[in-house]
């Protein structure tokens, strides 16, 4: 099936007489018969459900769909993107490992790979995913568990070279972890480049109505983790919390979504409400529909702000011109997203004021939902990093992000230009 075919008809999969829409499973647990059966459960060698904190029917059906849409094997939902991120870090690597990732990330991301994940003893190494492979190569270390980077950075708006990425990285036995939140599978599927690994913040244009807060993470069953077996212990050695189970004999191609599932999510419990579930399914029921619009609209509105006097930059890798462009081409032929970022003559000061004087779109801590919305990333996302850090993440002191909505994009226009006027 195609994108759009499985964006409606994807995951559930209803029997005769059952409901036509995902039924919202909002049960902790699950009942059986008799004790060996709910036992089986426990050593994973029967396949079903017993508590939500594993598994639950909602969500297992929206990751499902996901997978499919990405054309992976199999998928994990999570209760944010944070928790996808993270998950997709710890389920490769231990205290004493080390991974690569992309400068030009989320500020979250950021955070969290080069504090949180450092106090539990995993190094992360920042790279510019523009400079020369034999720069980026130097990163590596033979402790490098895994390459990390975002397919549209958020707030930079950089694309990245997946292609070149997953060389870098299968060159050193590693998987490529891409986070495909801005993008989306409709506009680009990573795997289809080489990626091994990708993760979602859901909570964005999957969701696309700023409902629920949530994560996913996705793989492709492609990298082969017996092949490195000293590299990837937690995957190919015994696990003694399960009766010493391998995951890769046992699970073959879904060892590493089950070990998430089933010792991650079991231990630390990041888990989405079945009620969550169920709002994503409906977000991606229409995910085609919106992104075409958030794109269209998106490049009317930064063919506007690039030739209007007071803006001094506009990032949009869909715009002619966009030192992404070229990039964004090759991996986004049908859009990238609605996301845009710019500056106004004048920084930090101007960009607040103008920020004031919109009418339609909101100032809000959110990107990628149906209303328009707008941040000033160095006074919210990133407020917490320093100046060097801030260049270092591409965002400059006065540049604005605008998520562009699925409004009339005449309407979003004169918004912003009276805003302009104000500035
Ligand atoms: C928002 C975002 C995240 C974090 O996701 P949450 O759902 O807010 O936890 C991670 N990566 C990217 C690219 C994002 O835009």
């Amino acid at each position: 099936m195609r994108l759009d075919t499985i964006c409606v008809q994807g995951g559930w999969k209803p029997g005769n007489g059952e409901a036509r829409v995902l039924p919202i499973y909002q049960s902790t647990t699950f009942k059986y018969d008799t004790s060996e059966e709910m036992g089986k459960l426990f050593d994973l060698e029967e396949n079903g459900y017993f508590y939500t904190r594993l598994q639950n029917p909602t969500s297992d059906c929206v990751a499902a769909k996901i997978a499919e849409l990405e054309g992976g094997v199999a998928a994990m939902l999570t209760s944010s993107g944070q928790a996808a991120n993270f998950y997709s870090i710890v389920n490769l690597c231990e205290a004493g490992d080390h991974i690569v990732c992309s400068a030009k990330v989320y500020g979250g991301t950021f955070n969290l790979y080069a504090a949180t994940i450092k106090k539990m003893g995993i190094d992360c190494t920042f790279v510019d995913p523009d400079a020369p492979e034999e720069e980026i190569e130097k990163a590596f270390r033979p402790n490098t568990k895994a390459v990390v980077g975002e397919t549209i950075a958020n707030p930079a708006l950089v694309v990245l070279d997946i292609e070149k990425f997953a060389r870098l990285a299968h060159k050193h036995d590693c998987p490529l972890i891409v986070d495909n939140t801005f993008a989306t599978p409709i506009n680009c599927r990573p795997f289809e480049w080489g990626a091994d690994i990708v993760t979602h913040s859901t909570t964005k244009y999957m969701d696309g109505h700023a409902m629920a807060v949530g994560g996913c993470i996705v793989d492709s069953g492609n990298f082969d983790w017996d092949a490195h077996k000293d590299k990837f212990p937690g995957l190919t050695t015994p696990d003694p919390t399960y009766h010493g189970i391998v995951y890769t004999e046992r699970f073959g191609k879904l060892a590493y979504i089950t070990k998430a599932t089933s010792q991650l999510m079991r231990d630390l419990g990041s888990i989405p409400s079945p009620m969550n579930a169920f709002l994503l399914n409906v977000g991606l029921e229409t995910l085609p529909l919106r992104m075409e619009k958030h794109c269209s609209n998106a490049k009317a509105v930064a063919e506007f702000l690039h030739a209007h006097e007071k803006v001094e930059f506009v990032n949009f890798a869909g715009l002619e011109g966009d030192p992404y462009h070229e990039l964004a081409k090759k991996y986004m032929p049908n859009g990238t997203c609605g996301v845009i970022s710019f500056g106004l003559k004048g920084g930090r000061e101007q960009a607040v004021r103008f920020m004031d004087s919109l009418k339609l779109a909101a100032i809000v801590t959110h990107v990628a939902d149906a209303r328009t919305c707008v941040l000033h990333p160095a006074s919210h996302t990133h407020r917490q990093m320093t100046d060097e850090q801030l260049l270092e993440a591409g965002v400059t002191p006065g540049m604005i992000r605008l998520s562009v909505g699925i409004e009339n994009p005449q309407d979003i226009i004169e918004d912003l230009e009276q805003a302009l006027r104000q500035a």
